[in-house]
């Protein structure tokens, strides 16, 4: 049985899911084989009435999901209320976007006539982490299920109870739950066509191993370590501090595209610092994530408290200064609370620099020329999303370009640079294959071709056994 307590009450139990047997998976991915026939063979159009009305579903129990995302995640409130609407709006743009993105495209000349069909896979795997469970639930569901696929979802056990609601509203959607072993039985079953994975490095080299040996494409969305890198021009107001205040510590800074290095040109160094802990006192207000107020909560659990105290001790010992950000609201014993903290002076080799920190706690980094910021911007496996700062755009362009990231920010990092219409995904080790846009869409679908070449149609000359088109 799972157990998944509020991150900022340890002595209160959130709910409670049974964790599902390799049984209890493979009945799972049968029901949604059933189903899927059913699914598929309606028109689109009435796969998006079905889906449309699914989310205001949803969108009618807002409130209360949010509530319990909140209780389960340890996010605040209103970062929850975003996340689930956000969820609601690019679930109404797919269906928006299907008829046209999924249309056939059917060609008849002299030729020949041939159509281009978009074909369904069958059952598609999903597996979702717990920091953004809705949203990045949705991100597969839609557009896996308005083009005829079916789905059996396994959500993370730490936050496994609202996307399981949301879930639930959706049609030929199976939910089974567990940690990595239920994971494994999903992936490896022979009539799953297609997996779909939003999580760290470690479990998706597994998942991504497993699909491969069964022959089953996959969908990788990884982890990233963010640089954003200020050029020397770069204009910063103070609401645009406080935007980059959270763009590290949403979510206490567990989230995948969060900004987790910052790159500020020496000159500028003293003013950007003394600018950003004063934004910090505005805008960090750490708490339980049910409280007036709060815009950071925990960590989501003892685990990853240890590891980003251990991050944070780490850098001290070699040299960092750990400068505390925002208040406390309230008891912070109660839960798995972590002080914020921006970390100046930390060598590059660092792990806090070095790899992705997933918590509260930024390194705050000096260069001397935009080669070196370049060169150390680019460094590691890891090449999710990065930002450009600069008043010049042509500028930030420029630079823009020679970052290796799946998504280049310009003077805005994390959600607030996203768009429903830009596809988003990594590169180098951050994983391959997008969300978001067409592209999003495109994932969930292959090709199928239906083709009468000219010369065998009514009239035609035909053409010598064997011989290529011409
Ligand atoms: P995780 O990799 O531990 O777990 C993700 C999911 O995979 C969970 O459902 C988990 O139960 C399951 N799982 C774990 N090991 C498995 C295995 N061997 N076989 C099958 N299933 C397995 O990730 P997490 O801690 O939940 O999430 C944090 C990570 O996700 C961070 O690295 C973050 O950057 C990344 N992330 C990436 C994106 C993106 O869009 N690229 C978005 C959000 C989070």
């Amino acid at each position: 049985m799972i157990v998944r307590e509020n991150p900022a009450r340890f002595t209160e139990v959130v709910g409670r899911k049974p964790v599902s047997s390799p049984e209890a998976v493979d009945a799972a991915v049968r029901r949604a084989v059933d189903a899927r026939r059913a699914w598929a063979a309606l028109p689109l159009d009435d796969r998006i009435g079905a889906l449309r009305a699914a989310v205001d579903a949803v969108e009618a129990r807002h409130g209360e999901l949010a509530v319990l995302l909140a209780r389960e995640s340890g996010k605040p409130l209103p970062d929850c209320r975003g996340e689930i609407g956000f969820a609601l709006t690019y679930a109404r743009w797919v269906c928006d976007q299907a008829p046209r993105v999924l249309a056939p495209a059917e060609v008849d000349d002299a030729a020949g006539r041939l159509l281009v069909r978009r074909l369904p896979y069958g059952v598609v795997a999903c597996l979702t982490p717990w920091n953004a469970p809705v949203i990045l639930a949705l991100l597969k569901l839609v557009p896996a299920l308005v083009a005829g696929n079916a789905v059996v979802l396994k959500p993370s056990p730490l936050a496994p109870m609202a996307v399981s609601e949301v879930a639930a509203a959706l049609p030929a959607v199976e939910v089974v739950h567990g940690g990595a072993e239920a994971g494994r039985a999903l992936v490896g079953h022979t009539l799953v066509r297609k997996v779909a994975f939003t999580g760290g490095e470690a479990a998706g080299r597994q998942i991504a191993a497993a699909a491969g040996g069964m022959l089953t494409p996959s969908v990788m969305e990884l982890g990233g370590n963010d640089p954003a890198l200020f050029l020397p021009d770069f204009e910063l107001s103070e609401p645009g501090y406080e935007r980059l205040v959270m763009a590290s510590f949403a979510t206490s800074g567990q989230v995948c595209m969060a900004a987790k290095r910052l790159y500020v040109p020496r000159s500028r160094a003293e003013e950007f610092a003394g600018a950003y802990l004063a934004a910090a006192s505005r805008v960090l207000a750490v708490g339980d994530p049910l409280a007036e107020g709060v815009t950071m909560g925990p960590v989501v659990s003892a685990g990853a408290r240890e590891r980003i105290v251990a991050l944070v001790a780490d850098a001290e010992s070699r040299g960092g200064t750990a400068l505390r950000l925002g208040r406390a609201v309230g008891d912070l014993d109660a839960g798995y609370f972590v002080t914020p903290v921006l970390v100046t002076g930390v060598p590059e080799d660092a792990p806090l620099v070095r790899e992705e920190q997933f918590g509260p706690a930024v390194p705050l980094l000096v260069y001397d020329t935009e080669e070196e910021l370049l060169a150390r911007a680019n460094a590691g496996e890891l090449g999710l999303a990065a930002s450009v700062w600069s008043a010049d755009e042509e500028r930030a362009f420029a630079m823009a370009g020679r970052v290796e990231a799946g998504f280049v920010f310009v003077n805005t990092h994390n959600r607030t640079g996203m768009s429903l219409r830009a596809p988003f995904g990594g590169v180098k080790r951050s994983g391959y294959g997008r969300e978001y846009g067409e592209e999003g869409m495109l994932e969930y679908v292959q090709s199928g071709v239906v083709h009468a070449p000219a010369a065998f149609r009514a009239g035609g000359a035909g053409s010598a056994p064997g011989a290529y088109p011409l």
